[in-house]
């Protein structure tokens, strides 16, 4: 499979190419050439396929023969090592529980696919990658994570300092070995255009093969399908319209269930759920597009002003409007309303929600007002645990602590402290 940029004034590259450079040297996120439907038979049979078979399915189109076909079938072995519970937690209502990984957070499932394929490219070559990744909380985990330990790759981790939780700052400022982190001064879309910034200076890569981790990478991206095809598999037998309703920050997920909608994944619906971080819903509204600065929230790992991914879904959409219009709602709510929602769910179906699964909750009971007769799944993108300090209050009650977390929790945070581009400069170029 070849992939191009999207700002189109690159050359278009292999999978193993766009895995590696992360980025289209013009800026533009890579994006498949082409994209072939499954035959219907597979969604129609999905019952009779394993989750590692759907994954292959799903994603052999987009790696074609770059990967051979054992080896692609281990990775994705390897990647979903853990379950994806489907909870009806009201009549007709599902939480599908992302975070059984080893974050506890969706990220997993893309940064372990990434960390493999990564491995599998980086085979036998003795230079170095360096993985810079900026994270509003749960990337960065995740990353550090699923590339702990691996040859051949230094993961270097940018998160804004006092804007992500006790739990998530302990999970990347605690694994030592490749892994670095550095407490940036300044929000998430700080981190997120020195990133950028980085990537652009060749300085630094005439220096190192610097790769992204973030959904922009086509492989931390795409296997974000698998599990809306494993939720579907459960839910087809009931013989109803399935909607999603999906947290958003800078919209990687979601724009990973529209591709597997453009495979032939029956989804009937798709609703953009988000916090105070109102760019996509704004432009539902009014039609103007218009990125602005993060807001912070409750929900933090949606706090994202320029959503990277949005403009793959315009790209799906063909920048129609309208077509995108049937297919997606998105809504905005704020902190009051996710903490009742949370409060809610906890009294009346005993059970507990994240803030942004909550997010997802409202999405899909404000859709339910004007669509009725639908099975909704809202996604559980992150384990309650990594927001205690924002779930405990709220419901009254103290969680247990899992123990992955149990793991870390205790342990020493080790992070470099940096003020702005200049200093993430020198830390590269000085390791
Ligand atoms: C990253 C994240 C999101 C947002 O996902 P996007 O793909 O960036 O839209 C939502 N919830 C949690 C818990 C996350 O970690």
């Amino acid at each position: 499979m070849k992939y191009f940029s999207l700002n189109n004034n690159s050359p278009k590259v292999s999978f193993q190419d766009a895995v590696i450079k992360g980025i289209a040297p013009d800026k533009g996120l890579y994006f498949p050439e082409n994209i072939k439907k499954l035959p219907k038979f597979f969604f129609e049979n999905m019952e009779n396929y394993s989750n590692h078979e759907i994954a292959f399915e799903l994603i052999k189109q987009f790696v074609g023969d770059e990967i051979p076909e054992k080896d692609l079938k281990k990775i994705i072995a390897d990647t979903l090592n853990f379950d994806f519970p489907l909870i009806e937690i009201e009549d007709g209502i599902f939480s599908l529980e992302l975070f059984h990984g080893p974050t506890m957070a969706f990220k997993d499932v893309g940064g372990r696919f990434m960390a493999r394929c990564l491995s599998f490219f980086n085979k036998g070559n003795d230079n170095k990658i360096t993985i810079l990744v900026a994270t509003s909380g749960d990337t960065g985990g995740a990353v550090a994570s699923g590339f702990l330990g691996v040859k051949g790759v230094n993961v270097v981790i940018l998160y804004p300092s006092g804007k992500v939780s006790n739990v998530q700052e302990k999970q990347l400022t605690t694994l030592g070995q490749n892994i670095k982190a550095l407490e940036v001064d300044g929000t998430f879309d700080d981190c997120q255009k020195m990133v950028k910034i980085a990537f652009l200076d060749t300085e630094i890569t005439n220096q190192m093969q610097l790769t992204s981790a973030n959904s922009i990478n086509v492989s931390r991206w795409l296997p974000q399908m698998f599990y809306f095809a494993f939720a579907y598999k459960q839910l087809k037998n009931k013989q109803k319209n399935v909607v999603f309703s999906i947290p958003s920050g800078n919209y990687g997920n979601i724009c990973a269930g529209m591709m597997a909608k453009q495979l032939g994944l029956p989804i009937f619906h798709f609703i953009a759920a988000t916090n105070a971080n109102r760019v996509v819903p704004n432009y539902f509204e009014t039609g103007i597009y218009e990125p602005m600065k993060s807001i912070q929230t409750i929900s933090n790992a949606m706090d994202v002003g320029d959503p990277s991914n949005f403009i793959r879904i315009q790209k799906i959409y063909k920048n129609n409007f309208k077509a995108l219009k049937k297919d997606l709602s998105s809504y905005s709510f704020t902190d009051y309303e996710t903490r009742e929602a949370m409060l809610k769910i906890y009294n009346s179906s005993n059970y507990i929600a994240d803030p942004h699964g909550a997010v997802g909750y409202l999405g899909l009971k404000k859709y339910l007002k004007k669509q009725s007769d639908i099975l909704g799944v809202f996604l559980e993108t992150a384990h309650p645990v990594k927001f205690l300090d924002v779930v405990e209050p709220v419901i009254n009650k103290t969680i247990e602590l899992p123990p992955q977390i149990k793991a870390v929790i205790n342990k020493t945070k080790e992070a470099t402290a940096i003020q702005s581009y200049d200093d993430l400069k020198s830390f590269l170029l000085n390791k």
